[in-house]
């Protein structure tokens, strides 16, 4: 199927775009924040390479391996001696009136606090608690991403490292 452009996809589009896992929490995020009098939309789910190199162009992301890109894949100790291959996928979710500007250029914003609360709440990790960078200079970068939520998944049984 083609690829549908970026600006063309439906709020039903970019759920579909997710793990049904993932779909299943950030459906929940959604509806906690709409009960809550906030107007959340998602701006991204899946990117391409080129989208996410576009992203750390204008500073939205500091991170080529990042879970809204599909070919990402980590890898992590399960037990002694076991790794994980471990898949993730990523959202990014604003209110509809203000995005990232108006009130929500500041990342105190309650919105975004309101966010981080759903998706801790619903097993999901926030953006907003990612820590600041040490920088070589001595100085710290903020990392905070707080449109960000995501998740990551092992579906594959762990493997012994030694057999490779
Ligand atoms: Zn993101």
């Amino acid at each position: 199927m083609e690829e549908k452009e970026q600006s063309k996809k439906t709020q039903q589009d970019l759920l579909n775009e997710l793990h049904p896992i993932f779909r299943w929490r950030v459906e929940t995020i959604l509806s906690t924040l709409s009960a809550m009098g906030w107007q959340p939309k998602i701006v991204f789910a899946k990117r391409t390479e080129a989208q996410q190199t576009e992203a750390i162009a204008r500073g939205a992301s500091h991170t080529k391996t990042s879970w809204h890109v599909p070919s990402t894949i980590g890898v992590s100790a399960a037990s002694k001696g076991f790794v994980q291959v471990v898949r993730g996928n990523a959202v990014d979710i604003v209110d509809r009136r203000y995005a990232w500007g108006g009130p929500a250029a500041n990342k105190g914003f309650q919105f975004w606090n309101d966010l981080g609360t759903a998706a801790r709440a619903n097993s999901c990790e926030w953006g907003g608690d990612w820590k600041p960078k040490k920088l070589k200079n001595g100085g710290y970068r903020d990392q905070r991403d707080v449109a960000h939520v995501q998740m990551k998944f092992t579906e594959e049984p762990p493997q012994s490292s030694f057999t490779v």
